[in-house]
């Protein structure tokens, strides 16, 4: 690896340093709570032909030249996109710049993105996982609950996604249990996330149920009152203490909901970091959020959303 030293240098780009690939509108879940803006009862947000592999590819190095150097692949569902091995085949041979400090010198060094899959795990397969020990993929998978999953799904097992987590973890692949938390599911969060990291999981990401995409419809069968966002933090804490694991809250806090017991093991983030530390790049264009904003909302990345139909070109 080629490092060299340096007190200060200009960033490749402004843009976030994650970048999140929203390959697909399409999903194999229904799920009650989902954020995804084409799902929203309003039918508004523009649901465009997907782009293709070749425009993905010319889309993901491009983000590489940029110096954004972790790549999230997402959807919808993921695991349905057509080409995803060969993307993230693709992904892997890529270089970008990497920055970090060390003795008062920032060092850089060029190494491929880290890469990540978001996937429900209804579509996973062996040969996919072997895939993703290989490319060092980074796996999140969703677990919205046990008793309470199908509902949450639209008829999905909780079952399959532990048995991935097992799996997974025999293969020594990195894992995070993705679980979104409702009003129905909030009385067995301890058992949902307790069961998921028995099964292998190594980290945590808690989102707590906000209004948005689907999830608008159901708002009053979701929503979490400050007694239950409370627990919900709380049993987390204490669960993760059990498991001797990390985890992290995905969907930013105001600090006066917060309780005064210290975390841990837990980080609850007070700040939004879309934009600041992570975009949305989907059907070649870019947005700040990873759900709830439409495409070109944000005066923040305005000046670097796509124009065309095409994949991402900054030029
Ligand atoms: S939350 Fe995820 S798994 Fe559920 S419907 Fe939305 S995209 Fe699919």
């Amino acid at each position: 690896m080629d490092e060299t030293g340096d007190t200060a240098r200009l960033a490749r780009s402004f843009l976030p340093g994650t970048a999140v690939l929203e390959l697909t509108f399409r999903c194999n879940h229904a799920c009650l709570f989902c954020s995804c803006p084409w799902f929203a009862p309003d039918g508004r947000f523009p649901r465009q032909p997907e782009m293709g592999v070749t425009d993905w590819r010319r889309s993901i190095a491009r983000l590489c030249e940029m110096g954004v150097n972790n790549l999230a692949f997402t959807g919808g569902e993921p695991l349905l996109k057509e080409g995803l091995e060969e993307l993230l085949e693709f992904a892997a041979t890529c270089a970008v710049e990497h920055v970090r400090s060390r003795d008062g010198q920032l060092v850089f060094h060029q190494a491929p993105p880290k890469l990540y899959l978001l996937s429900n795990g209804q579509a996973l397969t062996r040969p996919l996982l072997e895939l993703c020990r290989r490319l060092d993929v980074a796996l999140s998978l969703s677990l919205p609950g046990l008793a309470t999953f199908a509902e949450h799904t639209g008829g999905g097992d909780p079952d399959p996604v532990l048995g991935w987590f097992q799996e997974a973890r025999a293969l020594g692949i990195r894992t995070t249990v993705g679980i979104t938390v409702t009003r129905l599911n909030i009385d067995e969060l301890y058992e949902t996330i307790a069961a998921a990291l028995l099964a292998g999981a190594d980290r945590l990401l808690l989102n707590r149920f906000l209004p948005g995409g689907r999830g608008l419809a159901n708002l009053d069968r979701l929503s979490l009152d400050l007694d239950q966002i409370q627990r919900m933090l709380l049993v987390a804490e204490e669960v993760l203490r059990s498991a001797d694991r990390y985890g992290s809250v995905g969907t930013e806090l105001p600090r006066c909901l917060l309780p005064s017991a210290p975390f841990e093991r837990l980080h609850v983030g007070t700040t939004c970091s879309a934009a600041a530390g992570f975009f949305t790049v989907g059907r070649g264009r870019t947005r700040p959020d990873l759900r709830r904003a439409r495409p070109r909302s944000s005066p923040v990345l305005r000046t670097v959303c796509v124009r065309g139909r095409g994949p991402l070109d900054w030029s």
